[in-house]
């Protein structure tokens, strides 16, 4: 993987860029602070934890927000990326997921499964 390059990947998107939606909101909004390791060594690849290229919802429940996984670009060729597990969420290289459109070497990261604080009564538009 190229660190820097995902970095000023990550840096270009603004929040226009992602999924508008109410779960992803709710993923953008609790993941960080829910899953602070695993933010952290995102961080150290480069990867914004709070920009998803995608998240799997499935659903909220008692209060829970359950996601089959999210999925991250990173840049740079995938070879050197080792699946790891960090706090029961298992990371690894995805071939299924939507086009990327982007040009340069780059490859998909799913981090899964994911459960987030819901909130349904907080209805923000
Ligand atoms: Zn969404």
């Amino acid at each position: 993987m190229d660190i820097e390059k995902t970095k000023r990947y990550y840096d270009r998107l603004s929040d226009e860029d992602i999924c508008d939606c109410v779960y992803c909101r709710n993923y953008v909004k609790e993941i960080r602070s829910t899953y602070q390791k695993l933010a952290a060594v995102l961080d150290d690849w480069g990867v914004d934890i709070q920009k998803p290229f995608e998240t799997i919802p499935i659903g909220p429940a008692e209060g829970i927000m359950y996601y089959a996984g999210a999925q991250y670009v990173i840049m740079g060729p995938s070879d050197d990326f080792k699946d790891t597990l960090i706090d029961d969420v298992h990371i690894s290289v995805t071939n299924s997921h939507p086009m990327t459109d982007i040009d340069e070497d780059h490859f998909v990261i799913e981090i899964s499964p994911i459960c987030l604080k819901w909130n349904e009564t907080k209805k923000d538009t």
